[in-house]
This record gives structure tokens, sequence and C-alpha cells, in this order.
């Protein structure tokens, strides 16, 4: 075919800008063939951009030459027409594109036609509007560029885009520069597996990716730019969850001379202004919990909200009920409620104890009627606990009665399904004197887990009936926002018998748990000033109060148990900057993919990443990752011990 050049023709709009108004209008427009319908006289084309249709007609009586060059038009060719606005008449408008009130008519004496590009036949065509029509997600991916002119994936960009602006001007204007720290690095904090760039000039060595900007944005605040952050990629070379990217997009923010209420305040300023940027109102400040709040209200240190507390029912048992049932008196006992969930067949019975699986450390009670008979008393006074639990609203710190509140499905009804778990044999350490110690608190976190784990799988099973996580995405009512603070400072690592930095080693302890962290005692009661935001049951992001005295950070490495040469080879350049007058510091990561993907209302992080990895993380269009040629090793200074066929991925 002959194609043209664009020579010197101009567009003059776009194809989601015409109206009736604009009838009689000469215009000039470019973009994809949508659809061709030839109805032999008259020739439709739908021509599409970023913005929308417009309906283009070719007329043979009016113009046979460019009739007969429509004609050879295909979905997916780029072309420029010139024509003239034309309202459409009665019943041919189309109320569904905002466009429909008019075509444009380039079959005539002043029209143009200029096929700019041709197109193979496409494998799946970008005009589909139907999802269930599209091919299996490697194929969009393999054929990305085509898979991202569809509607749905434009606009997803588009939400993209604005929400990413919405938080830069957020943060300028609350005096935060942007400033970027390097990709060529060495490893970071993080704790995930580094991704490494080898050396040319120096053979044998290696850059690391970072996980994320975390020493410099500290080194940042020593350096004096008092407020930094940057919309910034990370790398972490993870076994990948259906939902992680080997690299993704965080909100990175640092700022000097804050409390742990100064970064929320930034932070729900910046959420703020992102919702508002997709339409969404959201109300704030939003709620605050403590870990352990957390923990015994909703067995999980990332709540959803959109459900009912547990409630701690223990007071309903008799030691001789506990007794009976195999209970450990000394354990948490708490009740689930999922609302609305009706009467439960023996089968559907049977599927809840899966769902809490084969535990050890805590039994669960699902069968209440059974129950009743043999303690009716006690099981109505659960009935009044959960009862009292619901009607008084969660007053959470900091935040006024109406966005801490429950959701009004909260109220207890006849048909909501309750459970009851509650610790199993009791535990050897409770006999030792001395009262908690910490593996007595991590069996009670055992019974609080197993009932968080069940509320959430019980919730989910029965999302269609309680319809709580059926939110409207415009309604600001369906985003149940928390914040979750006074984390844990230190996690036991069973396996490998040491302490380990439950956020990363730069996280500052509370300051009234210094005297244990200076005595190396009773490490894990130890507080840090560490938070979570938390979205619907889901971590958005994570930060901290950092550690801004170098006497502290070195007592902190020891606690984890790591000599001052590992300190030092790792960090060095770190705890040395600490020593050159650094002022006390704070920030806070979070994920701009998943914040994206929530307001698109997107099933996948896939969904809203331009060039994703699959879940093996391969990018299926480029073809990464390959081997490379035996002179790039060569010049590496790097033998491959295995080669890597490209399928040998599977
Ligand atoms: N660098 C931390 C992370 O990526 C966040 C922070 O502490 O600011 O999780």
């Amino acid at each position: 075919m002959q194609l043209d050049f664009l020579g010197d023709l101009k567009r003059t709009h776009t194809n989601g800008a015409l109206r009736a108004t604009d009838e009689g209008q000469r215009v000039t427009l470019m973009g994809w063939v949508n659809r061709r319908r030839d109805l032999g006289n008259l020739i439709f084309i739908d021509l599409r951009d970023r913005t929308g249709i417009t309906q283009i007609v070719f007329d043979k009586e009016a113009s046979p030459a460019l009739h007969e060059k429509a004609s050879q038009l295909r979905s997916e060719y780029v072309v420029a027409v010139v024509g003239r606005v034309k309202k459409r008449e009665g019943n041919t408008v189309n109320k569904k594109i905002p466009t429909g009130e008019i075509e444009v008519v380039a079959g005539s004496s002043d029209g143009d036609l200029r096929i700019l590009s041709e197109s193979k036949p496409v494998p799946f065509s970008p005009g589909e509007p139907d999802p269930a029509q599209l091919p299996n997600e490697e194929v969009r991916l393999k054929y990305r560029y085509l898979d991202l002119r569809r509607t749905e994936m434009q606009a997803n960009m588009e939400l993209r885009h604005k929400v990413a602006l919405a938080i830069r001007n957020y943060l300028a204007g609350q005096g935060f520069f942007e400033i970027e720290t390097p990709f060529m690095t060495r490893s970071t904090p993080e704790g995930a597996r580094d991704y490494l760039v080898p050396s040319r000039v120096h053979p044998g060595q290696f850059y690391a990716l970072p996980q994320s900007p975390q020493l410099f944005k500290q080194i940042l605040m020593i350096s004096g730019f008092d407020k930094y952050f940057q919309i910034v990629r990370c790398f972490r070379d993870e076994d990948l969850r259906a939902d992680r990217q080997p690299e993704f997009t965080q909100i990175d923010l640092e700022m000097t001379y804050p409390q742990q209420e100064s970064v929320f305040k930034v932070v729900e300023g910046f959420l703020k202004a992102a919702f508002a940027a997709a339409g969404v109102e959201l109300p704030i400040p939003f709620p605050r919990m403590t870990y352990d709040q957390a923990m015994q209200k909703y067995g999980s240190d990332k709540p959803d909200l959109r459900l009912p507390a547990m409630v701690d029912v223990k007071e309903a048992f008799t030691p001789e009920m506990m007794q009976t049932l195999g209970i450990a008196p000394s354990l948490p006992i708490v009740a689930i409620r999922i609302p609305k969930v009706g009467e439960l067949s023996r089968k559907e019975r049977d599927e809840i104890k899966p769902l809490f699986g084969d535990r050890k450390d805590a039994k669960l009670f699902d069968d209440f009627k059974r129950l009743e008979k043999s303690w009716p008393d006690a099981v109505a006074k659960v009935r009044a606990l959960v009862q009292h639990s619901s009607e008084s609203a969660v007053g959470i710190a900091g935040v006024p009665p109406a966005t801490a509140g429950e959701t009004p499905a909260a109220t207890q009804s006849q048909d909501d399904l309750l459970v009851i778990v509650a610790g199993g044999a009791q535990p050897a350490e409770h006999k030792s004197e001395g009262g908690v110690k910490p593996q007595v608190v991590q069996h009670d976190h055992a019974v609080y887990n197993a009932a968080g784990a069940l509320r959430v799988a019980l919730g989910q099973k029965y999302a269609e009936r309680h319809k709580l996580f059926a939110g409207d995405r415009k309604d600001a009512n369906s985003y149940r926002w928390l914040w979750v603070t006074d984390f844990p400072m230190f996690e036991y690592d069973a396996e490998g018998q040491r302490w380990a930095a439950a956020h990363h080693p730069f996280t500052s302890p509370h300051e009234r748990d210094m005297p244990k962290v200076l005595a190396l005692e009773d490490l894990g009661s130890v507080r840090a000033l560490a938070y979570d935001v938390v979205l619907n049951g889901t971590e958005l992001g994570s930060g901290s109060i950092r550690i801004h005295r170098q006497d502290v950070q070195r007592q902190i490495f020891r606690a984890l148990g790591m000599t001052e040469e590992e300190a030092k080879s790792r960090f060095g350049f770190f705890l040395e900057a600490l020593e050159y007058g650094t002022p006390p510091h704070g920030g806070i990561a979070l994920g701009l993919d998943r914040i994206v993907m929530i307001l698109a209302g997107a099933q996948s992080l896939r969904e809203v990443i331009p060039f994703p990895k699959t879940a093996k993380a391969v990018d299926m269009m480029v073809d990464a990752p390959t081997p490379v040629s035996e002179q790039q090793l060569k010049e590496l200074g790097i033998a491959a011990a295995k080669k890597r066929a490209a399928d040998e991925r599977g």
C-alpha cells in the first residue's frame, strides 16, 4: 500500500472534542481506525485516540477517490482526515459517546484522507469493549502497546498520572523538595534480596539496586534539606507473590524534627489530594490504633475495619466450662461476628473448619447452637457482650467519632454468624515465675492471630451476604483507613536464633523503652516509633521516627547481634554521617502502584503499571531477562555457572 506523509497537516481537534456546536467547521483529525463499516456507498470509520472516538463518513458520490481510499482502511491503521462537522440526524445520534451528536464528513471536495501507517492484523483489538473477549494476560503483556491502547488502560495511566501529580503538588506546597537518589548503589536495609549490577571497571564488584532510598533520604536530612520526597522506583528480588512486582514505585518522604503526628498529617494531606484527583473526598484525620489494640481487636497488624471488631468474651466462661471445653484459662477467648450470614447448613458449617486450619495453639467453636444447649447462660452472656461492643462504636484515638465509628452493619442482628476462638492447651511457659514472658505473649498472639485470620477468611467467604466489601469506589465510606502505631521494635527469628528489626534497624525505639535496649533485656517488649498506614485490611505504607544518635544506633546493631565490624562494613558510611550533627528525623514510604490500583478498581497491580512483569518476573514484551553474550560476560569478568535458556523459564 502507498502510505502518505504527514506533510504540514496539523491536527485541529482530538477525537473526543467535537460537539453539535461545532457544526460546519472544517477539521483535521488524526488517530487509529477503531472500526470500519462498509455500507457500499458509505464507509464509516470510527477514529480513536486517547480522548475518544469520532465517526468519519466517506460518501462515494461526493468523492469517489477518497471513498476508494477509505475502503482500504483496516483496524489500527493510523490516518489523518480532513472534513466538515455535520450534526447527526434523529436516530443516528449515538448517546453512548460524547461526540455522538456529530460526524465528520471527509469524503467531499475539500476533504482529505492520508494513510500514515498500516497495521498487521492485530492479535486482539484495542477497540474491543468486552473484557471477556480479551486474550489471556500473557498475550496482552506481549503486545503491551496494543493493550495500552485500550480505553481502560488509557484511563488507568491517566489516573496514575493525575494521582502522582496531585501528590507532587501537595508535597511541594508543604515545602518538600523532590530530590533524586541513585539507582546504582550498595545494599540497603529493607532486608529483601538485592538486584545486583556488575561493575566492568571494577571486575568482581557489584552495585545493588536500591530496595528503597532509606539511607539516602536520612542522609538528605543530615545534609540540611529539611523535607524530602521522591516518587521513586524500588527494587526487591523477592519470591514473587501474585501482587508483587520486582520493581515498584514508592512515594517516599522524610522530614526533620517530626513527631509521629507530623508525618501522619503530611500523609493524610497527600492522600486526600490523591483521592480528590480520582473524585473521592476523604475525611481526615484517619483513626489511630496501637499494634496491641489491633492485635486484640482484629488479630492483625493491618485490621480491616469494614468488618466488626473481635470481642473479648472471656468473662462469659466459667472455669468448669473452660475445663470441659479444653480451653486454656490464661489465654484470650474472643468472639468473631460476621454480619448477615444467615442460617448455615451443616455442610456450610463444615467449610468453616478448613478456613481455621489445623492448629495446636488455638481452638475454634463454630457451633453456637450446641454450646447454647449445654451452657445457655454463658452463650447469652457472650451475645450480650457482642451486642454491647457493636453498640459502642470504637473510640479511636485522635479522631472525631464520625470517622472512627464502625459501619452501620456493625450493629448486631440475629442473622450474624458468631464463632469463638480460644487457646488450646495451657502453654508450659505459664508455669514459670514472674508472670508475662515474651513467649507467653506469643501464645496470646497465636490465639489472636488465628482468630484474626479466620475473621478475614470468613469475611471474604461471606462477602456476597454481608456486602461490606461492595462499597462504591467513588464513595469515601468505602475506604476504611487506619494508622497502626507502636509496633514491636524486634522480632525473634527462631531459625537464626536472634532478634531481627521488625521495621528496619534505623527505626527509633520508644524513649521509655531505651533502658531495656541499653540492658539488652526483654527486647520482645520494646516498642518502636514505627507506624503503618492501612486501608481496608491492606498495608499501604510504613515508616518510622529514626535513630538520630550514633550511640543508640550502635546499641541497636548490638541488640540485633551485629558485630561492630559487620555494622561498619554494611552501613559504615551512614554511621559516619550520623556523627556530624544529625537532626532528629522521620518519614514513611507508601506504594503508589497499590493506591492507583485501588482507585482504578483494578484487580492487579499489572493493570496500573505501564510495563509490568509477570508473576515469574518476566517482561513479556521485551523478553527479559535473557542470556547475554560471552563477550559481555567476559568484559564484566563474570562466568555464568549455568546458562539459562529463555525456554527454561517455563
Ligand atoms: N524505607 C522504608 C520501606 O521502604 C520506609 C520508611 O521507613 O520510610 O519500607
